[in-house]
Protein backbone atom coordinates (compact mmCIF):
# COMPACT_ATOMS: atom_id res chain seq x y z
CA UNK A 1 0.00 0.00 0.00
CA UNK A 2 1.08 3.74 -0.47
CA UNK A 3 2.79 5.58 2.30
CA UNK A 4 1.99 9.26 1.17
CA UNK A 5 -0.78 10.25 -1.43
CA UNK A 6 -0.77 13.66 -3.07
CA UNK A 7 -4.59 15.17 -3.58
CA UNK A 8 -4.20 17.58 -6.86
CA UNK A 9 -7.52 19.41 -6.27
CA UNK A 10 -9.61 21.28 -3.64
CA UNK A 11 -13.10 21.69 -2.30
CA UNK A 12 -15.05 18.82 -1.04
CA UNK A 13 -13.71 16.27 -3.50
CA UNK A 14 -10.34 16.77 -1.87
CA UNK A 15 -11.23 16.49 1.73
CA UNK A 16 -13.70 13.07 0.48
CA UNK A 17 -9.87 12.00 -0.92
CA UNK A 18 -7.92 12.61 2.60
CA UNK A 19 -10.80 10.71 4.19
CA UNK A 20 -9.81 7.71 2.85
CA UNK A 21 -6.39 8.06 2.74
CA UNK A 22 -7.03 8.27 6.75
CA UNK A 23 -9.26 5.30 6.81
CA UNK A 24 -6.56 3.30 5.00
CA UNK A 25 -3.30 4.98 6.91
CA UNK A 26 -2.27 6.60 4.38
CA UNK A 27 0.20 10.49 4.93
CA UNK A 28 -1.71 13.11 2.68
CA UNK A 29 -0.45 16.16 1.19
CA UNK A 30 -2.76 18.80 -0.10
CA UNK A 31 -1.83 21.36 -2.34
CA UNK A 32 -3.52 24.55 -2.48
CA UNK A 33 -3.70 28.17 -4.50
CA UNK A 34 -2.74 31.06 -2.45
CA UNK A 35 -6.19 32.16 -1.54
CA UNK A 36 -7.34 28.56 -0.88
CA UNK A 37 -4.39 28.68 2.29
CA UNK A 38 -6.93 28.50 5.12
CA UNK A 39 -9.26 25.99 3.73
CA UNK A 40 -10.56 22.57 4.79
CA UNK A 41 -8.24 20.49 2.92
CA UNK A 42 -5.24 22.19 3.95
CA UNK A 43 -5.91 22.25 7.60
CA UNK A 44 -6.97 18.05 7.15
CA UNK A 45 -3.77 17.11 5.19
CA UNK A 46 -1.07 16.21 7.16
CA UNK A 47 1.25 18.24 4.59
CA UNK A 48 0.14 21.05 2.15
CA UNK A 49 1.75 22.58 -0.54
CA UNK A 50 1.12 26.42 -2.77
CA UNK A 51 0.90 25.77 -6.00
CA UNK A 52 0.66 29.23 -7.18
CA UNK A 53 -1.59 32.29 -7.90
CA UNK A 54 -5.54 31.92 -7.49
CA UNK A 55 -6.24 31.47 -11.14
CA UNK A 56 -6.80 27.64 -11.95
CA UNK A 57 -4.39 27.40 -14.91
CA UNK A 58 -1.63 28.93 -12.67
CA UNK A 59 -2.15 26.42 -9.73
CA UNK A 60 -4.74 23.87 -9.91
CA UNK A 61 -4.01 23.07 -13.76
CA UNK A 62 -0.19 23.67 -13.41
CA UNK A 63 1.01 20.65 -14.31
CA UNK A 64 4.88 21.81 -13.25
CA UNK A 65 4.22 22.96 -10.25
CA UNK A 66 2.20 19.85 -9.36
CA UNK A 67 5.03 17.99 -10.08
CA UNK A 68 7.59 19.32 -8.64
CA UNK A 69 5.82 19.21 -5.24
CA UNK A 70 4.82 15.42 -5.82
CA UNK A 71 8.48 15.16 -6.07
CA UNK A 72 9.60 17.28 -3.15
CA UNK A 73 7.27 15.79 -0.67
CA UNK A 74 8.14 12.06 -1.96
CA UNK A 75 4.83 11.41 -2.28
CA UNK A 76 4.06 7.60 -3.66
CA UNK A 77 0.84 8.54 -5.88
CA UNK A 78 -1.36 11.41 -7.10
CA UNK A 79 -5.29 11.44 -6.51
CA UNK A 80 -6.74 13.84 -8.93
CA UNK A 81 -10.28 14.12 -7.88
CA UNK A 82 -12.97 15.19 -10.66
CA UNK A 83 -12.38 18.58 -13.26
CA UNK A 84 -8.64 20.05 -12.92
CA UNK A 85 -6.49 17.50 -14.06
CA UNK A 86 -8.90 14.15 -13.42
CA UNK A 87 -8.86 13.38 -17.46
CA UNK A 88 -5.94 14.96 -18.29
CA UNK A 89 -3.94 12.04 -20.39
CA UNK A 90 -0.29 13.96 -20.38
CA UNK A 91 -0.79 14.66 -16.64
CA UNK A 92 -1.52 11.34 -15.98
CA UNK A 93 1.48 10.11 -17.79
CA UNK A 94 3.99 12.58 -16.70
CA UNK A 95 2.99 11.15 -13.38
CA UNK A 96 4.08 7.67 -13.92
CA UNK A 97 7.71 8.85 -15.97
CA UNK A 98 8.43 10.23 -12.85
CA UNK A 99 7.68 7.63 -11.08
CA UNK A 100 4.61 8.47 -9.12
CA UNK A 101 1.47 6.32 -9.57
CA UNK A 102 -1.64 8.42 -11.26
CA UNK A 103 -4.87 7.00 -9.26
CA UNK A 104 -6.79 6.32 -12.30
CA UNK A 105 -6.64 4.54 -15.37
CA UNK A 106 -3.84 4.50 -18.16
CA UNK A 107 -2.84 7.64 -19.90
CA UNK A 108 -4.01 5.74 -22.99
CA UNK A 109 -7.26 4.96 -22.15
CA UNK A 110 -8.28 8.19 -20.33
CA UNK A 111 -6.69 9.71 -24.22
CA UNK A 112 -9.12 7.10 -25.77
CA UNK A 113 -12.35 7.47 -23.83
CA UNK A 114 -12.11 11.40 -24.04
CA UNK A 115 -12.59 11.46 -27.35
CA UNK A 116 -16.09 10.78 -27.87
CA UNK A 117 -15.69 9.75 -31.27
CA UNK A 118 -13.54 7.31 -31.29
CA UNK A 119 -15.05 5.87 -27.67
CA UNK A 120 -18.23 5.51 -29.61
CA UNK A 121 -16.36 3.46 -32.02
CA UNK A 122 -14.35 1.22 -29.45
CA UNK A 123 -17.64 0.23 -27.76
CA UNK A 124 -19.97 -0.35 -30.83
CA UNK A 125 -17.41 -2.89 -31.81
CA UNK A 126 -17.98 -4.62 -28.85
CA UNK A 127 -21.67 -4.49 -29.26
CA UNK A 128 -22.86 -1.86 -27.02
CA UNK A 129 -25.58 0.27 -28.08
CA UNK A 130 -24.70 3.87 -29.47
CA UNK A 131 -27.42 6.98 -30.32
CA UNK A 132 -27.94 6.36 -33.50
CA UNK A 133 -25.19 9.10 -34.84
CA UNK A 134 -22.45 10.07 -37.46
CA UNK A 135 -19.88 7.92 -38.14
CA UNK A 136 -17.18 9.13 -37.12
CA UNK A 137 -15.85 12.97 -37.30
CA UNK A 138 -18.33 15.79 -39.36
CA UNK A 139 -16.18 17.61 -41.54
CA UNK A 140 -18.62 20.27 -43.48
CA UNK A 141 -21.97 21.26 -43.89
CA UNK A 142 -22.62 19.38 -46.69
CA UNK A 143 -21.72 16.11 -44.52
CA UNK A 144 -23.62 17.26 -42.06
CA UNK A 145 -26.68 17.65 -44.46
CA UNK A 146 -26.36 14.12 -45.53
CA UNK A 147 -25.97 12.79 -42.62
CA UNK A 148 -29.04 14.78 -41.12
CA UNK A 149 -31.30 13.85 -43.65
CA UNK A 150 -30.99 10.11 -42.96
CA UNK A 151 -31.38 10.89 -39.42
CA UNK A 152 -33.82 13.02 -39.16
CA UNK A 153 -34.21 16.03 -36.90
CA UNK A 154 -34.11 16.98 -33.89
CA UNK A 155 -30.50 16.01 -33.47
CA UNK A 156 -27.65 16.77 -31.24
CA UNK A 157 -24.27 18.68 -32.11
CA UNK A 158 -21.59 17.34 -30.01
CA UNK A 159 -17.87 18.27 -29.70
CA UNK A 160 -15.44 15.04 -29.53
CA UNK A 161 -13.70 16.29 -26.46
CA UNK A 162 -16.95 17.52 -24.90
CA UNK A 163 -17.52 18.07 -21.18
CA UNK A 164 -19.88 19.91 -18.98
CA UNK A 165 -22.34 20.64 -21.76
CA UNK A 166 -19.91 22.43 -23.95
CA UNK A 167 -19.69 22.59 -27.57
CA UNK A 168 -23.24 20.95 -27.45
CA UNK A 169 -25.98 22.42 -29.61
CA UNK A 170 -30.00 20.76 -30.87
CA UNK A 171 -30.77 21.55 -34.07
CA UNK A 172 -34.78 21.12 -35.00
CA UNK A 173 -34.54 21.43 -38.27
CA UNK A 174 -32.57 22.11 -41.77
CA UNK A 175 -32.75 25.70 -41.18
CA UNK A 176 -30.46 25.59 -37.54
CA UNK A 177 -28.29 22.88 -38.78
CA UNK A 178 -25.73 25.62 -39.92
CA UNK A 179 -25.84 27.84 -37.03
CA UNK A 180 -25.59 25.36 -34.37
CA UNK A 181 -22.97 23.22 -36.19
CA UNK A 182 -20.77 26.80 -36.19
CA UNK A 183 -21.40 27.27 -32.83
CA UNK A 184 -20.69 24.05 -31.96
CA UNK A 185 -17.54 23.78 -33.22
CA UNK A 186 -16.66 27.29 -32.01
CA UNK A 187 -17.49 26.41 -28.56
CA UNK A 188 -15.38 23.13 -28.70
CA UNK A 189 -12.39 24.66 -30.18
CA UNK A 190 -12.61 27.74 -27.30
CA UNK A 191 -12.80 25.07 -24.30
CA UNK A 192 -11.00 22.24 -25.50
CA UNK A 193 -8.99 23.36 -27.99
CA UNK A 194 -10.66 20.74 -30.46
CA UNK A 195 -13.31 21.25 -32.93
CA UNK A 196 -13.95 17.90 -33.74
CA UNK A 197 -17.68 17.20 -33.99
CA UNK A 198 -20.05 14.66 -34.40
CA UNK A 199 -24.07 13.77 -34.65
CA UNK A 200 -26.38 12.26 -32.80
CA UNK A 201 -30.53 11.41 -32.62
CA UNK A 202 -32.15 13.71 -29.93
CA UNK A 203 -33.53 11.75 -27.87
CA UNK A 204 -36.86 13.07 -26.72
CA UNK A 205 -37.56 12.89 -22.75
CA UNK A 206 -34.50 10.47 -22.18
CA UNK A 207 -33.44 9.62 -18.60
CA UNK A 208 -29.80 9.90 -18.11
CA UNK A 209 -28.75 6.59 -16.26
CA UNK A 210 -25.09 5.74 -15.84
CA UNK A 211 -23.19 2.38 -14.33
CA UNK A 212 -20.81 2.81 -11.80
CA UNK A 213 -17.71 0.46 -12.53
CA UNK A 214 -15.05 -0.59 -10.44
CA UNK A 215 -11.98 -2.68 -12.11
CA UNK A 216 -8.65 -3.71 -11.13
CA UNK A 217 -5.25 -3.84 -13.21
CA UNK A 218 -5.93 -7.90 -13.03
CA UNK A 219 -8.94 -7.79 -15.36
CA UNK A 220 -11.50 -8.14 -12.60
CA UNK A 221 -14.61 -6.05 -13.49
CA UNK A 222 -17.37 -5.27 -11.61
CA UNK A 223 -20.70 -3.01 -11.43
CA UNK A 224 -22.33 -1.24 -8.53
CA UNK A 225 -25.32 -0.47 -9.95
CA UNK A 226 -27.24 2.58 -11.65
CA UNK A 227 -27.26 6.01 -10.78
CA UNK A 228 -30.49 8.56 -12.23
CA UNK A 229 -28.83 11.65 -12.94
CA UNK A 230 -31.88 13.18 -14.90
CA UNK A 231 -32.38 15.82 -13.04
CA UNK A 232 -30.72 18.17 -15.26
CA UNK A 233 -30.39 22.20 -16.26
CA UNK A 234 -28.90 22.88 -19.46
CA UNK A 235 -27.75 19.30 -19.56
CA UNK A 236 -25.76 19.34 -16.44
CA UNK A 237 -26.54 17.53 -13.30
CA UNK A 238 -28.45 18.84 -10.42
CA UNK A 239 -29.68 16.33 -8.14
CA UNK A 240 -28.75 12.20 -8.36
CA UNK A 241 -30.26 9.33 -7.24
CA UNK A 242 -29.40 5.60 -6.66
CA UNK A 243 -30.92 3.46 -7.43
CA UNK A 244 -33.12 4.21 -10.56
CA UNK A 245 -37.29 4.11 -10.24
CA UNK A 246 -36.81 3.08 -13.84
CA UNK A 247 -35.38 0.44 -13.73
CA UNK A 248 -36.43 -3.02 -13.28
CA UNK A 249 -33.82 -6.02 -12.16
CA UNK A 250 -33.85 -7.22 -15.49
CA UNK A 251 -33.55 -4.19 -17.10
CA UNK A 252 -30.31 -3.57 -13.81
CA UNK A 253 -28.79 -6.87 -15.37
CA UNK A 254 -28.59 -6.07 -19.20
CA UNK A 255 -27.31 -2.69 -18.60
CA UNK A 256 -24.60 -3.65 -16.16
CA UNK A 257 -23.31 -6.05 -18.26
CA UNK A 258 -23.15 -4.12 -21.22
CA UNK A 259 -21.73 -0.97 -19.36
CA UNK A 260 -19.11 -3.70 -18.39
CA UNK A 261 -18.53 -4.86 -21.67
CA UNK A 262 -18.31 -1.26 -22.54
CA UNK A 263 -15.08 -0.99 -19.98
CA UNK A 264 -13.90 -4.50 -21.11
CA UNK A 265 -13.66 -3.00 -24.62
CA UNK A 266 -11.48 -0.01 -23.28
CA UNK A 267 -9.20 -2.37 -20.79
CA UNK A 268 -10.68 -0.64 -17.97
CA UNK A 269 -9.54 -0.27 -14.40
CA UNK A 270 -10.02 2.11 -11.75
CA UNK A 271 -13.56 4.11 -10.75
CA UNK A 272 -15.24 4.94 -14.14
CA UNK A 273 -19.25 5.32 -15.34
CA UNK A 274 -20.47 4.33 -18.54
CA UNK A 275 -23.14 6.93 -19.24
CA UNK A 276 -26.13 5.96 -21.26
CA UNK A 277 -29.50 7.54 -22.26
CA UNK A 278 -32.81 5.33 -22.00
CA UNK A 279 -35.58 6.27 -23.88
CA UNK A 280 -39.42 5.69 -22.85
CA UNK A 281 -39.74 2.45 -24.27
CA UNK A 282 -36.27 1.43 -21.94
CA UNK A 283 -34.27 1.26 -25.00
CA UNK A 284 -30.77 2.45 -24.01
CA UNK A 285 -27.90 4.09 -25.82
CA UNK A 286 -23.83 4.05 -24.58
CA UNK A 287 -23.18 8.26 -24.86
CA UNK A 288 -19.66 8.31 -22.98
CA UNK A 289 -17.47 7.11 -20.45
CA UNK A 290 -15.95 9.01 -17.46
CA UNK A 291 -12.46 7.73 -16.46
CA UNK A 292 -12.81 9.49 -13.05
CA UNK A 293 -14.12 9.50 -9.63
CA UNK A 294 -17.58 11.28 -10.32
CA UNK A 295 -19.63 13.95 -7.83
CA UNK A 296 -22.51 11.75 -7.74
CA UNK A 297 -20.81 8.51 -6.26
CA UNK A 298 -21.83 8.66 -2.69
CA UNK A 299 -25.46 8.03 -3.67
CA UNK A 300 -23.76 4.69 -5.02
CA UNK A 301 -21.97 4.51 -1.89
CA UNK A 302 -24.92 5.25 0.35
CA UNK A 303 -26.57 2.17 -1.24
CA UNK A 304 -23.82 -0.88 -1.17
CA UNK A 305 -22.25 0.42 1.17
CA UNK A 306 -18.80 0.35 -0.98
CA UNK A 307 -16.54 2.95 0.49
CA UNK A 308 -15.19 3.37 -3.98
CA UNK A 309 -12.45 6.32 -2.95
CA UNK A 310 -10.68 3.46 -0.94
CA UNK A 311 -11.36 0.71 -3.68
CA UNK A 312 -9.84 3.12 -6.39
CA UNK A 313 -6.88 3.78 -3.96
CA UNK A 314 -6.41 -0.28 -3.49
CA UNK A 315 -6.93 -0.77 -6.96
CA UNK A 316 -4.43 2.07 -7.98
CA UNK A 317 -1.45 0.09 -5.16
CA UNK A 318 -1.73 -3.27 -7.20
CA UNK A 319 -4.35 -4.87 -4.93
CA UNK A 320 -7.20 -7.22 -6.24
CA UNK A 321 -10.73 -6.15 -5.98
CA UNK A 322 -11.97 -8.41 -3.13
CA UNK A 323 -15.74 -7.64 -4.46
CA UNK A 324 -17.39 -9.75 -6.85
CA UNK A 325 -20.06 -8.75 -8.82
CA UNK A 326 -22.57 -10.99 -6.59
CA UNK A 327 -21.57 -9.36 -3.12
CA UNK A 328 -22.88 -6.09 -4.62
CA UNK A 329 -25.94 -5.45 -2.87
CA UNK A 330 -28.49 -2.98 -3.15
CA UNK A 331 -30.15 -1.50 0.12
CA UNK A 332 -32.72 1.20 0.07
CA UNK A 333 -32.43 4.65 -1.50
CA UNK A 334 -30.25 6.98 -1.92
CA UNK A 335 -30.49 11.13 -3.54
CA UNK A 336 -27.99 13.69 -3.58
CA UNK A 337 -28.39 17.03 -4.04
CA UNK A 338 -25.97 19.74 -5.13
CA UNK A 339 -25.64 22.86 -3.31
CA UNK A 340 -24.02 25.37 -4.97
CA UNK A 341 -23.43 29.39 -4.52
CA UNK A 342 -25.81 30.38 -7.03
CA UNK A 343 -29.35 31.94 -7.55
CA UNK A 344 -31.77 30.28 -8.45
CA UNK A 345 -34.22 33.39 -9.07
CA UNK A 346 -31.73 35.30 -11.08
CA UNK A 347 -31.28 32.10 -13.47
CA UNK A 348 -28.21 30.47 -11.60
CA UNK A 349 -25.80 33.32 -11.45
CA UNK A 350 -23.11 32.60 -8.99
CA UNK A 351 -23.51 34.35 -5.59
CA UNK A 352 -20.10 34.23 -4.55
CA UNK A 353 -18.92 35.40 -1.11
CA UNK A 354 -18.43 34.94 2.60
CA UNK A 355 -20.73 32.61 4.34
CA UNK A 356 -22.19 33.95 7.61
CA UNK A 357 -24.00 31.16 9.91
CA UNK A 358 -23.64 27.84 8.66
CA UNK A 359 -25.76 24.91 10.15
CA UNK A 360 -25.33 21.65 8.47
CA UNK A 361 -28.09 18.80 8.54
CA UNK A 362 -27.47 15.78 11.04
CA UNK A 363 -29.71 13.05 12.57
CA UNK A 364 -30.45 9.34 10.22
CA UNK A 365 -29.23 9.17 6.87
CA UNK A 366 -27.93 12.75 6.23
CA UNK A 367 -24.54 13.03 4.61
CA UNK A 368 -22.96 15.84 3.90
CA UNK A 369 -19.43 16.32 1.23
CA UNK A 370 -18.28 19.86 1.60
CA UNK A 371 -15.20 21.99 2.68
CA UNK A 372 -17.64 24.85 3.60
CA UNK A 373 -17.72 26.22 7.24
CA UNK A 374 -18.79 29.18 8.94
CA UNK A 375 -17.16 32.13 7.68
CA UNK A 376 -16.09 30.10 4.88
CA UNK A 377 -15.58 32.35 1.56
CA UNK A 378 -16.88 30.88 -1.72
CA UNK A 379 -14.11 31.93 -4.54
CA UNK A 380 -14.85 32.91 -7.59
CA UNK A 381 -12.13 31.67 -9.20
CA UNK A 382 -13.72 28.05 -9.02
CA UNK A 383 -16.86 26.25 -9.25
CA UNK A 384 -20.06 27.08 -7.42
CA UNK A 385 -20.37 24.11 -5.55
CA UNK A 386 -20.73 24.79 -1.27
CA UNK A 387 -21.10 20.66 -1.05
CA UNK A 388 -22.92 18.22 -1.37
CA UNK A 389 -26.21 16.76 0.44
CA UNK A 390 -27.12 13.23 0.78
CA UNK A 391 -29.51 11.37 2.31
CA UNK A 392 -30.50 7.39 2.81
CA UNK A 393 -33.65 5.67 3.28
CA UNK A 394 -35.30 2.39 3.53
CA UNK A 395 -37.12 3.32 -0.04
CA UNK A 396 -37.55 6.12 -1.92
CA UNK A 397 -40.48 7.47 -0.07
CA UNK A 398 -38.15 7.78 3.06
CA UNK A 399 -35.54 9.27 1.07
CA UNK A 400 -37.70 11.97 -0.24
CA UNK A 401 -39.23 12.72 3.22
CA UNK A 402 -35.09 12.98 4.54
CA UNK A 403 -34.52 14.97 1.89
CA UNK A 404 -36.96 17.91 2.46
CA UNK A 405 -36.39 17.36 6.39
CA UNK A 406 -32.56 18.00 5.45
CA UNK A 407 -32.70 20.76 3.42
CA UNK A 408 -34.84 22.70 5.53
CA UNK A 409 -32.15 22.27 8.31
CA UNK A 410 -29.17 23.38 6.33
CA UNK A 411 -28.71 26.94 6.95
CA UNK A 412 -26.46 29.35 5.06
CA UNK A 413 -26.51 32.64 5.36
CA UNK A 414 -25.35 35.48 3.22
CA UNK A 415 -24.94 33.75 -0.46
CA UNK A 416 -27.64 32.64 -2.25
CA UNK A 417 -27.77 28.70 -2.56
CA UNK A 418 -29.81 26.53 -4.67
CA UNK A 419 -31.27 24.90 -1.48
CA UNK A 420 -34.46 26.49 -2.12
CA UNK A 421 -34.64 25.72 -5.51
CA UNK A 422 -33.90 21.72 -4.37
CA UNK A 423 -36.47 21.77 -2.01
CA UNK A 424 -39.18 22.74 -4.91
CA UNK A 425 -37.82 19.74 -6.91
CA UNK A 426 -39.01 17.53 -3.91
CA UNK A 427 -42.18 18.71 -3.28
CA UNK A 428 -42.96 18.19 -7.01
CA UNK A 429 -45.91 16.05 -7.58
CA UNK A 430 -44.01 14.87 -11.03
CA UNK A 431 -40.59 14.11 -8.71
CA UNK A 432 -42.52 12.15 -6.11
CA UNK A 433 -44.04 10.10 -8.44
CA UNK A 434 -40.70 9.32 -10.36
CA UNK A 435 -41.72 10.45 -13.51
CA UNK A 436 -38.15 12.67 -14.32
CA UNK A 437 -36.29 12.95 -18.04
CA UNK A 438 -33.70 15.97 -18.73
CA UNK A 439 -35.89 18.22 -19.46
CA UNK A 440 -38.11 18.12 -16.48
CA UNK A 441 -36.89 21.37 -14.94
CA UNK A 442 -37.48 23.44 -18.23
CA UNK A 443 -40.72 21.69 -18.44
CA UNK A 444 -42.33 20.76 -14.94
CA UNK A 445 -40.54 23.62 -13.17
CA UNK A 446 -40.64 26.35 -15.99
CA UNK A 447 -42.42 28.80 -13.36
CA UNK A 448 -40.26 28.60 -10.63
CA UNK A 449 -37.45 29.71 -13.26
CA UNK A 450 -38.85 32.78 -14.56
CA UNK A 451 -39.61 33.61 -11.14
P1 LIG B 1 -21.07 16.20 -21.43
O1 LIG B 1 -19.90 15.25 -21.45
O2 LIG B 1 -20.76 17.53 -22.04
O3 LIG B 1 -21.72 16.29 -20.09
P2 LIG B 1 -22.92 14.15 -22.41
O4 LIG B 1 -22.72 13.44 -23.69
O5 LIG B 1 -22.56 13.39 -21.16
O6 LIG B 1 -22.15 15.56 -22.45
O7 LIG B 1 -24.44 14.64 -22.31
C1 LIG B 1 -24.90 15.44 -21.23
C2 LIG B 1 -26.40 15.53 -21.24
O8 LIG B 1 -26.84 16.12 -22.48
C3 LIG B 1 -27.13 14.21 -21.17
O9 LIG B 1 -27.28 13.72 -19.86
C4 LIG B 1 -28.46 14.59 -21.80
O10 LIG B 1 -29.28 15.29 -20.90
C5 LIG B 1 -28.06 15.54 -22.91
N1 LIG B 1 -27.85 14.79 -24.18
C6 LIG B 1 -26.67 14.39 -24.69
N2 LIG B 1 -26.84 13.73 -25.85
C7 LIG B 1 -28.17 13.70 -26.10
C8 LIG B 1 -29.00 13.15 -27.14
N3 LIG B 1 -28.48 12.51 -28.19
N4 LIG B 1 -30.34 13.30 -27.04
C9 LIG B 1 -30.88 13.96 -25.99
N5 LIG B 1 -30.18 14.49 -24.99
C10 LIG B 1 -28.82 14.38 -25.03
Amino acid sequence: MFDKIMIANRGEIAVRVIRACKELGIKTVAVYSKPDINSLHVQMADEAVCIGEASARLSYLNIPNIISAAKNQRVDAVHPGYGFLAENAYFADLCETYNIKFIGPKAEVIQLMGDKIKARELVKQAGVPLVPGSEGNVNSYEQALEVAREMGYPLMIKAAAGGGGKGMRLAQNETDLKDALDMARMEAKAAFGNDEIYMEKYIEEPRHIEFQILGDEHGNLIHLGERDCSLQRRNQKLLEEAPSSFMNEELRKKMGQVAVKAARAAKYYSAGTIEFLVDKHKNFYFIEMNTRIQVEHPVTEMITGIDIVKEQIKIAAGEKLTIKQEDVKINGWAIECRINAENPDNDFSPSPGQIGRYIIPGGPGVRIDSAACENYTILPYYDSMIGKLIVWGRNRQEAICRMKRALQEFTIENVATTIPFHLKVIDNAFFQKGEIYTNFIQRRMSDNNNR
